[in-house]
């Protein structure tokens, strides 16, 4: 019988931007059975060509598997979606998950990005649904979009009881989604969105009984129910009426937003994720780390691993999302406590600008790694401040620009024993049905690419620290 799962973390090289991704997968490790990605867009890479290795990258280490399993797009800027159309071409998506935002702080990013009317950007931010699944359509396209809503600040209650080993069969995702339609005011508001499910707050989506992801939408100001009939009104003009009024209607548009709402920061709009295995059920599950930095060439060449606390494993995406302190205290109740104290991975926010973070953040996370996906000399931003880098100095932060970042990690099904101690995890920590490196290499090793090689490397790794204390 099978009693391990394996999971993998990896941040692209895209200089300013993000492209993370990540998979699961049963004992055999060239067989990756759920495979997410969150955020693909770069302001260093505008050309479609300049994601091309990275998108093969990441299909020669899915082993073929043409198909991201879950796909979340945390917001509308330009530096977390411009890859977007070139991964599109190369995958299906199962699902989808994007943050419900209304059309007026839609609006809001258009005017803060001075978006021009004719602009990819402008169909995207008026109806993204509509524009995501037309540029999926000439691939194999997106079977379903899930709505994140804002938080009420309920957390998803853990799951209780012991795991059982996922089956053979294909991985789904499962979640207590309720299905749109076209008379759901939220609907009305986000194009046409006729069909999308909408994912409440307090709802995780769970891969089998392994893996959880828990996404969170802050929530923000509300405004005059006049103003959003104002906004739809125009709106509609904008998008179907004659088009040489068009400038006109938007620039009237913008003259009612400003008169309205309070000027904010635009990146406001962020959808975090948390990714992590189901607890309170492992006892044993480890997380690796190091010196594991990678070029878009696959350059494996220089990595040296520590293993991690046990049960401190899981990710948290946070895109450009703001962390003030009270933020930090509603997103925390959001999420629960339970899991945020599980953190191993933390994507800083913002790129670590100091506008989106607050002193003694990295005191309350405590990730092992901070990651930083930033290129500093890029647009005068200077990303990552060094306020927000000392700040997280003692939690290993790392900087993602032009090598990428990866850590990979192995959960352990607790034996039919009484106990799953250091005894049986030390018993567990070589699976028995996963060929070491050397069998790999063999084997025809050679053959493995990506992800899927550096996971071999990886389990050899384990296998070395077999029966030691894990600290
Ligand atoms: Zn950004």
């Amino acid at each position: 019988m099978n009693t391990h799962a394996y999971f993998h973390y990896h941040f692209h090289p895209v200089g300013q931007g993000l492209f993370a991704s990540g998979c699961l997968y049963q004992s055999n490790i060239e067989q990756p059975r759920f495979l997410w990605v969150y955020d693909c867009g770069s302001v260093s890479f505008q050309s479609e060509d300049k994601w091309k290795p990275l998108i093969d990258g990441l299909k020669q280490s899915a082993q073929g598997k043409a198909c991201i399993n879950l796909l979340t797009l945390s917001h509308f800027d330009k530096d977390h979606i411009t890859g977007v159309t070139a991964l599109l071409k190369e995958f299906t998506v199962d699902t989808l998950l994007l943050p419900y935002v209304p059309l007026w702080e839609r609006l809001g990013e258009v005017f803060a990005m001075n978006v021009t009317l004719s602009s990819a950007e402008m169909s995207y931010l008026i109806d993204p649904v509509t524009f995501l699944r037309d540029l999926a359509a000439s691939r194999g396209g997106i079977r379903r979009i899930v709505l994140v809503l804002p938080s009420n600040g309920e957390a998803p209650a853990p799951e209780e009881g012991r795991p059982a080993f996922p089956p053979d069969g294909p991985w789904t995702l499962e979640g207590r989604m309720r299905k749109a339609d076209a008379a759901d005011p939220l609907v009305a508001d986000f194009g046409n969105a006729v069909g999308v499910e909408l994912l409440p707050s307090g709802a995780a989506l769970k891969v089998e009984s392994l893996w959880e992801f828990v996404a969170y939408n802050k929530p923000r100001g509300d405004v005059t129910e006049e103003f959003k009939a104002a906004v739809n009104h125009m709106t509609e003009a904008l998008l179907r009426g004659p088009k040489e009024e068009r400038a006109k209607v938007l620039a009237g548009l913008k003259a009612l937003y400003e008169s309205t709402v309070a000027r904010t920061n635009h990146n406001i709009i962020s959808l975090f994720l948390y990714a992590g295995p189901i607890y309170p059920s492992w006892e044993a599950c480890k997380l690796l780390y190091g010196e594991a930095n990678m070029l878009p060439s696959s350059d494996y060449g220089r990595l040296s691993f520590q293993i991690s606390a046990t049960n401190q494993c899981s990710v948290l995406y946070s895109g450009d999302g703001y962390l003030t302190e009270d933020d930090f205290d509603h997103m925390k109740t959001s999420f629960g406590p339970k899991r945020l104290s599980l953190l191993g991975v933390f994507q800083v926010c913002h790129h670590g600008s100091r506008a989106n973070w607050h002193k003694g953040l990295a005191d309350k996370l405590q990730p092992h790694v901070s990651v930083f996906s930033s290129d500093p000399n890029q647009g005068g931003t200077h990303h990552p401040h060094a306020e927000v880098l000392r700040d997280f100095w003692p939690y290993r932060p790392v900087q993602v620009n032009t090598e990428g970042y990866a850590l990979g990690g192995l959960l352990i099904f607790p034996p039919p024993s009484p106990s799953t101690t250091s005894t049986a995890l030390a018993a567990h920590a070589a699976p028995p049905d996963t060929p070491s490196l050397e069998e790999l290499a063999v084997e025809g090793g050679d053959t493995l690419h990506g992800d899927a090689y550096w996971m071999a490397r990886i389990l050899a790794c384990l296998r070395e620290h077999q029966g030691r204390e894990i600290v």
